[in-house]
């Protein structure tokens, strides 16, 4: 399956939908062949636009028999190049951007059915008319669908609270590789008919089923929040004051989230409209949020726990968001991470997930490895901390050149095996939220458990016998049909 599609495989994909649901117009087709980053960048003769899941499983029968790939894509804000076709031109891109609708809104049940391609920015609108929330909440939710999260198991900054998507999806409609539907749209908490397929299609990334809609969990919507970013003097410090936060305010705390002085220090730089809410600076920071019902109930709560972590010398200094802007300010400093590292130039990224109790220890490990071999180079390592993943990038040397850069970027082979070696001898996760996609197929077979991926193996060849759902992703290299 390495050639392009034959003219008449396209045609007698395109033969079964209405001549609104596919295009082969390059210039539409251009901005879903480069992922969001610019790292990956593909080829495809035809983009599919089902806009029902009996399009989808027309489009998929064909596919089978005629053993055409097929990558699937929801919003492209995929960091892993799951979503957009390789280079070769082989495959045909299966766009969710039609499948749009909100089928049902469950108040009582607090559940919806949302389709594949409606964001979660939509989804989340939609549950705020009714009091509602959809609390799966990431930088690319305006653009991320429903289908995308699913596939990726997306997590985010309230997982320490409300869970990834794996937690909150009750149950998808899918369709399989031959083109059989599969519906556990089942909107009942307890279900046990059988084998759980939801669990296994969540985080498959494309590669199991195509995913047409969910059923997802909603949570009631606070009527108040209150944001403090907190001043620590190492990420032990973060720890320590996450603990008694976690203590302290229970179920209110939704997020935790930490970043070195570094990280401060570039949004700064690169940001504008951005400052430092403390007048001195600090090695480490915490942004902590907590949600409730009442606004003087919250910030009181808030106030009693960083007075407490003061007093004790678990903290430097604390400041409260004191309304609605100053609480989008420190938002603001932390959600610009990625953006002011990538005005600063070059970095490696590693998205990896520690247990709490080896957090400390392996940090010091990957910093201790980075001084000595990366020498100049600038760590950046900031992220979930209440759930433990992190996102442990590295900044080019300062002042590095273009060629430096380009140095710098060709160590990434040797530095990622080098972090993931540690983070698996500290019992962690190499992908964390992203998934494995391309770009970390090879690390997965290198790492991973052998009987694992020879399960993994066997699912895939039992759902997808011709290896037709997004070749080349997750499963080590072996398994190319
Ligand atoms: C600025 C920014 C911030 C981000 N922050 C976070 C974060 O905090 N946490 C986090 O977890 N992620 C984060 N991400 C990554 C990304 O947004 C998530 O992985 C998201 O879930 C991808 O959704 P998507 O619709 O864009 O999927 P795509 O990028 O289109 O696809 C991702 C994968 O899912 C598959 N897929 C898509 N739709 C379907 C479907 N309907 N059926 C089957 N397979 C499908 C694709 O084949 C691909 O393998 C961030 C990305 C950006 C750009």
């Amino acid at each position: 399956m390495t050639s392009t599609p034959r003219e008449s495989d396209l045609a007698a994909l395109t033969a079964v939908l209405p001549p609104d649901s596919w295009t082969r117009d390059p210039a539409r087709i251009a901005p879903h062949l480069v992922e969001w980053r610019g790292a990956w960048h593909g080829r495809t003769p035809l983009m599919l636009l089902p806009k029902t899941r009996e399009e989808v499983a027309a489009t998929l029968k064909v596919a089978h028999a005629r053993r055409i790939p097929i990558v699937p894509q929801g919003g492209n804000t995929g960091l892993v190049g799951g979503g957009v076709p390789d280079e070769t031109g082989r495959s045909v891109l299966l766009s969710t951007g039609r499948l749009r609708r909100i089928r049902r809104l469950d108040e009582a049940g607090r559940l919806m059915v949302a389709e594949a391609g409606v964001t979660l920015a939509e989804a989340d609108a939609a549950a705020a008319d009714r009091g509602l929330r959809f609390p799966l909440a990431i930088a690319s939710g305006g653009s991320a669908t429903v289908g995308g999260a699913i596939a990726t198991n997306a997590g985010g900054v309230h997982v320490l609270r409300h869970g990834n998507m794996r937690a909150l999806t009750l149950g998808v409609e899918a369709v399989l590789a031959d083109g059989t539907i599969i519906d556990e749209l089942r909107r009942v908490h307890k279900d046990n008919t059988g084998y759980a397929l939801t669990p296994l299609i969540v985080g498959s990334e494309g590669t199991l089923a195509v995913v047409t809609a969910a059923v997802l969990q909603l949570v009631p919507r606070p009527a108040a929040f209150v944001a403090a970013l907190v001043a620590t003097d190492s990420v032990d410090g973060a720890l320590a004051a996450f603990l008694q936060a976690d203590k302290r305010l229970g179920v209110q705390l939704e997020a935790a989230e930490f970043f070195p002085r570094f990280g401060l220090e570039l949004v700064l730089r690169h940001i504008p409209a951005t400052r430092d809410p403390f007048a001195a600076p600090h090695p480490a920071y915490l942004l902590l949020e907590a949600a409730g019902e009442d606004p003087a109930a919250l910030a009181k709560a808030m106030e009693d726990l960083l007075g407490a972590a003061f007093d004790a010398g678990v903290i430097r200094d604390a400041v409260i968001a004191k309304n609605e802007g100053e609480r989008r300010a420190l938002w603001r400093l932390r959600e610009s991470l990625s953006e002011a590292q990538k005005k600063e130039g070059a970095s490696l990224k590693h998205d990896v997930a520690l247990p709490l109790d080896a957090l400390s220890a392996f940090l010091a490990e990957a910093e201790a490895f980075i001084a000595a071999e990366l020498p100049g180079a600038r760590p950046c390592i900031f992220g979930h901390l209440g759930d433990g993943s992190l996102h442990l990038n590295i900044q080019a040397p300062a002042g590095a050149d273009t060629d430096a850069e380009r140095a710098f970027r060709a160590r990434w082979p040797e530095v990622q095996r080098a972090i993931h070696d540690l983070v698996v001898a500290h019992g962690g996760s190499i992908a964390a939220e992203h998934g494995i996609g391309r770009l970390k197929r090879a690390e997965l077979a290198r790492l991973g458990d052998p009987g694992r991926i020879d399960a993994m193996r066997r699912i895939k060849h039992a759902l997808d016998p011709h290896g037709i759902l997004n070749p080349g992703v997750v499963l080590p290299p072996t398994d190319d049909h």
